[in-house]
């Protein structure tokens, strides 16, 4: 592998984070790296990796999980959601055979099992870097430049409870491939290679109309549900393309604006450009809802969400976790809730997996609720079906 001039790194586009699962590695475990011209910067939280990750091109950024493989296999998840153009190392393990496979599948693109060849370590981040500059090469990349043509995706539907009601709502509509070549391939493996090889614009336009279509439908057949969610990536959200796309959706599908909420992570809001900003009005003039994703795993400025035409957020799913045991998490949610109403939101409890879960949101007031305590995200015959149930 050659000196780091044959790389052309590009700003925003060549980050790594190196998750080590069994504490900090000293500094002399990454000397073999100087060549690279990487800024190599710790971070304590998966927050701060995600700050860190935006800020600095290139870099290597060295975060410490010292949780369970279960744990670590969910911040792998996070972060290649949040941070899509950025490449995940996992370092470190017991039982490596199941769980390499599961971090990959989670969004890892390489784990090296302790203790750690260095030259293996070298080797597995050059070639990271100068597989991002080429594009991936591989099967997964062969196989989705072809699986919209060939109709391979299809959407299933999760649905959004009225936290005192109990009542579906609304649905977030969330993407399924099925490969005949690869079999079930999840989105948080595929999603961020579209954004990678531009194919995303395409897929976000395939996602808007069949939602749409499919919202329709259920409001005709006298539904609970009166809206769907869809999730747009960031680089989706810079330029008109989105815009002009919804606009031409909504009147081809003679959909009311108020029937489609776009979902952006919170992650997509560090970038704060004018473009993006001027974006977002815009689709608030257009009458669709808005609602930040994924609230809380970004450290968003509290003055920025005050500016933004936002009128629903998330909390994400990793703090509903601890509730009720975790009395921080407890907290943290209490508060964000207590926040976000504050700035006039409305809010979403994600990942509620059980009763006390619910009423802990409803206790805190809490607006709507998703999660598999309800339901999990269902082709649409059975979402109709739980739908005409509750
Ligand atoms: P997200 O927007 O945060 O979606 C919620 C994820 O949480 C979904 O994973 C859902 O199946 C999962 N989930 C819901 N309830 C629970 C629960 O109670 N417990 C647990 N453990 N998980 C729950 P999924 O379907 O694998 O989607 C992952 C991510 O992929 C989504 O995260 C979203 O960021 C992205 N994604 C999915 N569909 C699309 C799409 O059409 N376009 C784009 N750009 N991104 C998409
Ligand atoms: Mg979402």
């Amino acid at each position: 592998m050659g000196a780091r001039q044959s790389f052309e790194m590009s700003p925003g586009s060549d980050e790594i984070i190196l998750i080590t699962l069994d504490g900090s590695p000293p500094p002399e475990e990454f000397e073999a790296l100087g060549h690279l011209d990487l800024a190599i910067r710790s971070a304590e939280t998966a927050a701060e990796a995600m700050t860190a990750a935006h800020e600095s091109h290139p870099a290597l950024i060295l975060l410490d999980a010292p949780h369970s493989n279960s744990a670590c296999v969910e911040l792998v998840e996070r972060l290649a959601r949040i941070t899509p153009k950025t490449s995940l190392i996992v370092l470190g393990a017991a039982d490596i055979q199941p769980f390499e496979d599961t971090v990959r599948r989670a969004g890892a693109r390489a784990f090296l099992p302790r203790p750690v060849d260095r030259s293996h370590l070298v080797e597995t981040v050059e070639e990271t870097l100068a597989n991002r500059t080429r594009g991936p090469a591989s099967a997964i990349a062969v196989a989705l430049r072809q699986a919209l043509d060939r109709g391979e995706f299809r959407l299933h539907y999760q649905p959004i409870v009225d936290v005192a009601t109990e009542r579906a709502v609304g649905a977030e509509a969330l993407l399924r491939w099925n490969s005949p070549t690869l079999g079930d391939v999840p989105p948080l493996r595929f999603i961020p290679l579209a954004e990678q090889m531009d194919l995303i614009e395409a897929i976000d336009e395939w996602v808007t109309y069949a939602a749409c279509y499919q919202v329709l439908k259920w409001r005709e057949q006298e539904l609970g549900p009166q809206w769907v969610a869809i999730n747009i990536s960031l680089s989706g959200l810079g330029g008109g393309r989105l815009l002009s796309s919804i606009k031409g959706t909504l009147a081809s599908a003679r959909a009311p604006s108020r029937s489609l909420m776009l979902e952006i992570s919170e992650g997509a809001l560090l970038d704060r450009s004018k473009e993006i900003a001027d974006t977002l009005e815009d689709l608030k003039r257009v009458g669709v809802r808005l609602a930040v994703d994924e609230f809380g795993t970004a450290k968003s400025a509290i003055e920025y969400l005050k500016q933004v035409p936002f009128d629903s957020l998330k909390i994400d799913r990793l703090f509903l976790r601890g509730v009720p045991h975790d009395d921080e998490d407890c907290e943290l949610v209490a508060n964000i809730i207590r926040m976000a109403h504050g700035l006039g939101f409305r809010v979403i409890g994600e990942g509620v997996e059980n009763r006390r879960q619910l009423e802990f949101l409803r206790t805190h007031g809490c607006d709507l609720a998703q999660g598999h305590y309800f339901s999990p995200p269902l082709p649409n015959d059975e979402f109709v079906a739980y739908a005409a149930r509750n």
